[in-house]
């Protein structure tokens, strides 16, 4: 099976982290997985030429324009990004980003020969009033585009209520909703669909990357804090192997 392990640095990262990245690196010069950092903008360009594949936390729709700020995925691909995250939570919560956004940006990252990790996931409100798959199953429909495959998409599972939280589903939940996940976008791309990566993303850490990955349709994670310090992260990676 195909196996993926993310790591988000958000807005952690400056040149005082790239030596501890790069022995980091060193350690994995031939993962038995597709091994992944998506540092900041700001050092993309620094960190790549290893095993590790760089990617991006964002870009914008558009190809260029009056976007101060902003950055596209032409720019982010110019810069040594392979891979490009859309729909992140905090990119939902914190710049009101939509589905239909979420689409237009997935659009703009192939048209510029990038991956998309796109990010779906119930809020805590949505989780206690048992609106999950009825939450997940309207981001997939709005902001998946036509097209997508396994070469070009993968779908990372977050409960906004467990990123960054301590908290986690149960393993149990965990295997449900992936199991409904790929249900749905069998039902919508067929073959595609069955063979979609899915990563689990939300607390994940040594103590209980194990028993996630093992789950059936769980391609491996998404890790936001425990992928920023070599030391955190080595075992969530040695987990998957
Ligand atoms: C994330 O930001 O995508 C994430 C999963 O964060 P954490 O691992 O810190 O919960």
């Amino acid at each position: 099976m195909y196996k993926m392990i993310v790591g988000n640095w958000k807005m952690n990262g400056t040149s005082a982290d790239l030596e501890e990245f790069f022995d980091f690196a060193n350690d994995w010069l031939n993962p038995m997985f597709d091994l992944m950092i998506c540092p900041p903008a700001t050092l993309i360009g620094r960190m790549t030429g290893t095993s590790v594949m760089i990617g991006a936390q964002d870009c914008h729709a558009d190809v260029k324009g009056a976007h101060t700020g902003d950055i596209s995925a032409e720019m982010l691909a110019d810069a040594g990004a392979t891979h490009v995250i859309v729909g992140h939570s905090e990119r939902r919560t914190d710049h009101a980003e939509t589905n239909a956004m979420v689409a237009a940006k997935t659009n703009a990252a192939w048209n510029a020969e990038m991956k998309v990790i796109l990010c779906i996931g119930e809020t805590e409100a949505q989780y206690r009033a048992g609106e999950t798959l009825d939450v997940l199953r309207t981001q997939m429909a709005e902001s998946i585009p036509d097209g997508a495959m396994k070469t070009n998409i993968t779908i990372a599972y977050e409960p906004v209520w467990a990123i960054g939280t301590g908290l986690t589903p149960t393993l149990q939940e965990i295997a449900d909703v992936h199991a409904f996940i790929r249900e749905t976008l069998v039902a919508r791309f067929g073959d595609a669909g069955a063979a979609m990566p899915l990563l689990y993303g939300g607390s994940v850490k040594a103590s209980n990357a194990r028993d996630i990955f093992v789950l059936p349709n769980v391609n491996g994670g998404l890790v936001g804090g425990a992928s920023l310090r070599k030391a955190d992260f080595t075992p969530i990676c040695s987990a998957l192997e």
